[in-house]
């Protein structure tokens, strides 16, 4: 079994996720008391929160390629950036170290076609939504992304960081998310995908007319089957 490399603490909510998800995914498959090789570098969020605010990309760019190379240093034998926000810098980290970085978009993107869709709306932090890497690396897919309108985004970001993050999961920010949801869907979007790591926590498939493709699982399950390959 290959060893996984996880920078985490982006939030933590969402890296217990990935640690959980990935050691049951290895119970299942190997059975009796299997369980997964796992190093995980987790950062202080409330730093990261910080930069991501002031908008210091370079900065956190050196605090994922540092992270990444003390994962690889340790033995990881490839490395999950456990938050979609932080794939803005995923070429520079995968750049600097010598094993593979398996990228969040591409598991994604992968099931959104096998299961015969090609439009998306996604769901993310503002960085996600708005920024083009996300998008890009969809459309490289041959999917297509919609994104909830500037009052939706702002309340998608706003329930992440006030909310999300912190562990709590209100039911009149499900109610909104479900909302925002039916707008998109309204649109054309004929799937959702849940673009940032903790929002598995608040919605799941009974708040969409559509499948939700949760990036949290599905990466975390492509990291197994790269471990058991
Ligand atoms: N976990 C989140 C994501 O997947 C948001 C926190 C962050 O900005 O890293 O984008």
């Amino acid at each position: 079994m290959k060893t996984i490399g996880l920078i985490g603490g982006m939030s933590w909510e969402s890296s217990a996720q990935y640690y959980a998800i990935i050691n049951r995914a290895v119970r299942e498959r190997l059975g009796g008391a299997h369980s997964a090789e796992i190093l995980l570098y987790s950062l202080d969020f409330g730093e990261i929160e910080r930069l991501q605010r002031d908008g210091a990309w370079a900065s956190l760019t050196a605090r994922m390629v540092d992270a990444a190379r003390r994962l690889e240093a340790g033995g990881a034998d490839f490395v999950l950036i456990c938050s979609n926000t932080m794939h803005l810098m995923a070429d520079d980290v995968s750049a600097a170290i010598g094993v593979p970085l398996l990228h969040v978009v591409d598991p994604t993107a992968a099931a959104v076609r096998r299961a015969g869709l090609s439009r998306i709306g996604l769901l993310g932090t503002a960085f996600t939504m708005e920024k083009a890497f996300y998008r890009d690396r969809l459309a490289a897919a041959g999917i297509e992304t919609l994104i909830p309108d500037a009052d939706d985004r702002r309340e998608v970001h706003r329930v992440i960081y006030e909310e999300l993050v912190a562990g709590k999961t209100e039911a009149a920010s499900r109610a909104a998310y479900r909302e925002v949801i039916a707008r998109l869907v309204a649109r054309g979007a004929q799937a959702i995908v849940l673009g940032c790591t903790e929002i598995m926590l608040l919605v799941d498939q009974s708040d969409s007319a559509v499948p939700l493709f949760d990036t949290t699982s599905l990466h975390a399950l492509a990291a197994v089957d790269l471990a058991l390959d």
